[in-house]
């Protein structure tokens, strides 16, 4: 499948271009655990910042913790995941492999999804410039079945999980007759839940020792301080807490690259407000965090909002922001209506209030919750893979580019002098010099210019800025634009604002205000 080439390529492109590593390589790996490299590292540190910024230094009414990921261990009872943490799996008898009993249905929905796709391509070649998407889709009978088919099936899946009705899943998967995907085979044992917390010890003999969980989500890290900040900040509802961090999950189907890992990074932000005021929250922050995504500029029709119909136990109210991945449409972001559960459960586990007095109310409450929860990994394979293009020149030779957001790419200017004499690499240097205060540089003198330019494409950098003889006269270079590859001719000194004025993360977050 195209689609699957083009996993492959972003995959070995993130390696080959010092993006991302399997773990512990050198031992063959450790399933499902990715380390950064040099690029990646600077590419996750931006994204980072770009949702730090957006969410704690543009809001007021927000800041932010750095909470441990070893917690108390009644603080996972207490938040349901230690009875509650689960995903329903399923074996195939014969390859002896096990998947995710919901991922195998909703998988099943992707592929009747693709067919929708193929019929609306199809109608758009035949109808041409009069061609209405929304209401081919809305009237033509093949692909209303088809729809009607998806929303059947993922309603009963709801359905079912709610009432932790795990035989019905089954009959489900073979009614549809699923096969395992990677043999074929459709002999499925029975549907069984089991926790994703990674348990460990903490103490120094065994028989003394208390039993941990690592952190299963950053949330509640924020739930626990919930007081501590709002006294020591003077924090008024509405208020917000965000927290960027290490959560660990043992996934079980964990084969998406950084798509499901078992240790990753979230970018969380609980927002504590008036009970009865979640439903206006709700449209909020769904709205104000597509805005985050759209600023960026990957293009709103590879984003959609995918209600919940099976709702988990905390919340009243739920949605994913899904993005177009190379393997279709999945789950970037959480947004939650968690109401005042979490508050509540960790009420009644420590026996101490939590609770907000209200002045202009005069009167004390629990607060509800309101949460956006995005994986900063996930978010790394939307940007990494929808920038990675394969162009075809006007010479007809192809590039290979990684059209990053500026603001997010590594390094933000490769220096380069034309050749490796007569004084050019030393003004190339004092360029790098004076840039590197401002901006994530590298300098390049090996190679034909024209060999520099594609590595530099390929790892998403920019700008190339080439010193030539030219330079030596008129104190001005040749900047190369790597989205159009064009060349422009500029003054020394006026790279840095020109450089600025495009990589600034302040341009791209204006967007979103
Ligand atoms: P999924 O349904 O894909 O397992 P989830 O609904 O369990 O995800 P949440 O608990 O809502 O995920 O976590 C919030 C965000 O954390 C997700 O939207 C996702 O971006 C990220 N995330 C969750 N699990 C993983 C994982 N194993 N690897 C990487 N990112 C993850």
């Amino acid at each position: 499948m195209a689609n699957d080439d083009n996993f492959k390529k972003v995959i070995s492109h993130a390696k080959e271009y010092g993006y991302v590593f399997q773990s512990s390589e050198i031992y063959d790996g450790l399933s499902a655990v990715y380390d950064y490299a040099q690029n990646g590292v600077e590419l996750k540190n931006n994204i980072r910042e770009y949702w730090w910024k957006a969410m704690v230094q543009m809001h007021d009414n927000i800041v932010g913790i750095d909470a441990a990921i070893f917690m108390h261990p009644t603080t996972w009872k207490a938040s349901g995941h230690v009875d509650a943490f689960n995903d329903p799996l399923i074996d195939n008898k014969d390859s002896k492999k096990r998947y995710r009993a919901d991922v195998l249905v909703e998988d099943y929905c992707l592929k009747i999804e693709v067919k929708i796709n193929k019929e609306v391509a199809k109608a758009a070649k035949r109808f041409g410039d009069a061609f209405n998407k929304d209401e081919f889709l809305s009237t033509n009978g093949r692909v209303l079945g088809y729809q009607e088919k998806i929303d059947s099936v993922l309603k009963r899946l709801g359905q079912s999980l709610e009432k932790e009705d795990l035989a019905d899943v089954k009959a489900l998967i073979e009614e549809l007759e699923i096969a395992d995907p990677l043999t074929g085979s459709k002999n499925w044992t029975d549907v069984k839940q089991f926790n994703l917390m990674f348990g460990t010890k903490l103490g120094a003999s065994a028989e003394h020792a208390t039993d941990l969980y690592l952190r299963p989500e950053t949330a509640q890290g924020i739930f626990v301080n919930f007081l501590n900040v709002q006294k020591t900040g003077r924090m008024k509802i509405p208020f917000g807490i965000a927290q960027t961090g290490k959560a660990f999950r043992n996934e079980i189907v964990a084969r998406q690259f950084i798509f499901r890992m078992r240790e990753f990074e979230q970018m969380e932000m609980q927002f504590f407000i008036k009970p009865g005021t979640q439903k206006e929250w709700f449209e909020y922050w769904k709205d104000a965090r597509l805005k985050w995504h759209e600023s960026l500029g990957l293009g709103s029709e590879n984003y959609r909002f995918h209600d919940h119909e099976k709702l988990a136990h905390y919340a009243d109210a739920a949605t994913d922001i899904e993005f177009n991945f190379p393997f279709g449409f999945k789950e970037l972001e959480g947004i939650h209506s968690r109401t005042d559960f979490d508050l509540k459960q960790h009420e009644e586990y420590s026996g101490k209030k939590l609770q907000y007095f209200d002045p202009e109310e005069n009167e004390s409450y629990t607060p509800y919750v309101l949460e956006t929860s995005i994986g900063l990994d996930r978010m790394f394979l939307a940007v990494f893979s929808n920038a990675l293009q394969e162009e075809d020149l006007e010479n007809g030779t192809t590039r290979t580019v990684l059209k990053l957001p500026a603001v997010l790419a590594p390094t933000k200017a490769a220096i380069f002098p034309l050749v490796k004499k007569d004084g050019l690499p030393e003004i190339a240097k004092q360029i790098v010099e004076d840039l590197k205060w401002d901006f994530n540089i590298t300098y390049d003198e090996k190679d034909a210019v024209g060999r520099r330019y594609r590595r530099q494409d390929a790892v998403g950098t920019p700008f190339c800025i080439t010193v030539d003889h030219d330079t030596l006269d008129d104190n001005s270079v040749t900047i190369r634009h790597r989205d159009t590859m064009e060349q422009k001719r500029v003054k020394i000194e006026d790279l840095k604002a020109l450089i600025k004025a495009e990589v600034e993360m302040k341009y791209w977050l204006q967007r979103m205000f």
